[in-house]
Formats: structure tokens, C-alpha cells, sequence
């Protein structure tokens, strides 16, 4: 290191090779781009490699210096460098947040708005809220076009639903806020994004998005497109539209989320019977999602631990991996989330309420 530092542009060429092998090309590079030479620019060429950008980026310096010619992949390589570093630059620029702007952004969004049907005013508390700068904003008149606001709103006094217009200062408020958290580059309630569907699809209400989605379910049905109604109708404040559809939705032999939304929802109210919604969901475990999988699998072992005070009857729950089959008492499991990884490597499942004879239950028990 000590003595590419000293060397001078007549030495340093004759140092690249050793820098290569000792690991100090970088700063062998940084060198011959302060003291460069035509013999230089030849062992930037012996040493370098199309992946080594920051290398690149000496090589330009140099050539530059030397007003040299630079190989096409070598110049392209400098660039990528330099729009890295600018970009690692900028990030480090990121205001720190104080903890009063933390706060401001970090609380729920208080909304004045005009109800459209009977024009009274009312004041809605929402926890999100989107600001879409690229909406035809061009004064404080039009900045409302910008907001999206995901619950659906009624109207406290005609029950008018997501019928309302926003009030300037509510929309400058959301719009000042989203610019802050956007600044700043940490998730805030209110951020800049644009309001839509999965695929796409543009709305300027949640209103808007359930009637798109629940049409399309009605008309071409499917699990997976009554699940997408029943997240969105969850996000929009709709828990009993959201529970109806992922009803629908648990109706396709093919569809495991929609068959845990409804058996949690079961286990989480005081009556009724969950048993046979769980055995339902656990059942479809081996269609799980792979991308989903290990989270739906862990879900499927709370559901299981839930069901526990729940029922006086035997708990027997089967099952088969790749290297085998096991039958193990839900009662005896101590450790639930092995039993979702297990679940989650398992090609068939299934939860039965008949007794089992002890000797039938498998030693599988005995890691879980
Ligand atoms: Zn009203």
C-alpha cells in the first residue's frame, strides 16, 4: 500500500500486477488516476474485469486526464459506477427525521369533508391515506384530485357512502405530508402513490374498487378472484362484505387463503362450531402458494392451536411428507411453529375429530 503511494507515474505501471495479487487494485486505480501515463492506461487494461465498475470509474479519470481513448464496455462501466455512487450519495443526504416531524407524519389523518348527497360537513379519523402528484394537480383548488383516501366513507347524518368532496385544507394537508415522508424515504401513513388495483386498474375510491372486483368475481368467479374482493373489502373497512367473499372464495376446492380467512374468523368469535372450517383449511395445505407458503402454514398451526379450547373432541391431525406419514395428537403439540414448517413440507393434510388408538399416534409427536 505504502509504496504504490509513494511511487511516481514512471513506477506505478510496473505495480499493477502486484496490487492485483495483493487485493489493491482500487487503490493501484486511484493512483495511476492521479499520477496517470501511457503506460498506466495499458495495465488498467491488464487488470481489469467487466464487473469491476469502481475500476472503471479510475480508468475514465485517467484516460480523461490523458485525453486517451476509452473501450466502449469500460466507459459504460465508469457511468454505472458514477450513478451508483450518486445514488448512495443522495441516500445519505435523507433528512434524519426529528422526533415532532416523526409524529406529525405518524399520526392518523383527520379528514373535513363535504358530504355530496346531503352537503353537510363532517370530520372523518383514517389511518392511510395516498397522494398522487401526477393527478391533474395544478392549484390548491384541484390538489384533492390527488387523494386517495382507501377506507370507504359514510356519511354520518345520510349514510351516503364514499360520496363526499374534500376539503382544500385536508388535501393540502395529505399532499404537504406525503411530500414530507417522501423526502424523508420511510413509510408514513400518508405517502405519495397511486391509487389502484392489482392489476392496474385505476380508481379514484375504494367504492370504485370493490364494485370493479366484485363484478369481475360474480361474472368469472374462481378463489382467487373472490379472495382479491374480500382482501380489498378488509383494507376499505368492509369486514362483513370481506368474510362473504372469502366465503365464496372457500367454496373452490383449490383455495387455501380463503378457507383460513374464514376459519379464523370462526375461531375468533365466542359461538359456533370452527372445527370443520380449520379441518377445511388444513385439508387444502398441500395447494398452498409456494411464495405464500410458509406464512399460510404458520397460519394454519395457529388455527390449529386456536381450535384447542374449542372442542372436547379428539384432535388427531395426519401428515404426509416425502419421506413418510405421521399421525400426531394436536394436544400433545408444544412447539407450533415446527408444526407449521411441517406443514408447510407436507403433500397432504388432514384433521380428523375420531379417536385414534394411542399406539397408532406416531413418535412424530415427539419433535413437535
Ligand atoms: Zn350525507
Amino acid at each position: 500500500m505504502a509504496k504504490i503511494e509513494a511511487a511516481d507515474a514512471a513506477a506505478l505501471p510496473g505495480l499493477a500486477q502486484e496490487a492485483a495479487q495483493a487485493g489493491l487494485t482500487l487503490a493501484w486505480a486511484e493512483a495511476a488516476a492521479d499520477r496517470p501515463s501511457a503506460e498506466a492506461l495499458s495495465s488498467f487494461a491488464a487488470i481489469w474485469h467487466p464487473a469491476d465498475e469502481a475500476l472503471a470509474s479510475s480508468w475514465a479519470r485517467a484516460a480523461e486526464a490523458m485525453e486517451a481513448p476509452l473501450p466502449d464496455d469500460v466507459a459504460d462501466a465508469a457511468k454505472r459506477h458514477t450513478r451508483r455512487q450518486r445514488k448512495r450519495d443522495k441516500a445519505r443526504r435523507a433528512p434524519a427525521g426529528s422526533p415532532l416531524v416523526d409524529a406529525w407524519l405518524g399520526s392518523p389523518v383527520l379528514l373535513r369533508v363535504r358530504c355530496e348527497a346531503c352537503g353537510r360537513d363532517a370530520c372523518h379519523e383514517v389511518g392511510t391515506a395516498l397522494f398522487d402528484p401526477s393527478e391533474a394537480v395544478t392549484d390548491a383548488a384541484t390538489l384533492h384530485l390527488g387523494v386517495y383516501v382507501p377506507f370507504i366513507l359514510a356519511c354520518p347524518f345520510c349514510d351516503a357512502e364514499d360520496d363526499y368532496s374534500l376539503s382544500i385544507s385536508s388535501a393540502q394537508e395529505i399532499a404537504t405530508r406525503a411530500a414530507a415522508a417522501a423526502r424523508m424515504r420511510r413509510d408514513f401513513p400518508v405517502r405519495v402513490g397511486k391509487a389502484g388495483l392489482a392489476d392496474g386498474t385505476a380508481i379514484r375510491r375504494p367504492s370504485e374498487g370493490l364494485r370493479i372486483l366484485r363484478a369481475r368475481a360474480e361474472e368469472q368467479g374462481g378463489g382467487e378472484r373472490w379472495r382479491a374482493l374480500g382482501n380489498f373489502a378488509l383494507r376499505a373497512g368492509r369486514a362483513d362484505e370481506a368474510l362473504e367473499a372469502f366465503e365464496r372464495g372457500a367454496e373452490d376446492p383449490a383455495e387455501l387463503a380463503c378457507a383460513l380467512a374464514v376459519a379464523a374468523e370462526a375461531l375468533g368469535r365466542e359461538d359456533g362450531e370452527p372445527g370443520p372450517l380449520v379441518a377445511r383449511a388444513v385439508s387444502r395445505v398441500p395447494l398452498a402458494e409456494e411464495k405464500w407458503r410458509p406464512q399460510l402454514c404458520a397460519e394454519v398451526a395457529e388455527a390449529l392451536r386456536k381450535l384447542l379450547p374449542r372442542t372436547e373432541k379428539p384432535l388427531r391431525l395426519r401428515m404426509v411428507g416425502r419421506r413418510g406419514a405421521a399421525t400426531v395428537d394436536v394436544r400433545a403439540i408444544k412447539d407450533w411453529a415446527r408444526l407449521g414448517e411441517l406443514l408447510a413440507i407436507s403433500v397432504e393434510a388432514s384433521l380428523t375429530f375420531d379417536d385414534v388408538p394411542a399406539a397408532e399416534l406416531d413418535r412424530a409427536a415427539g419433535v413437535l
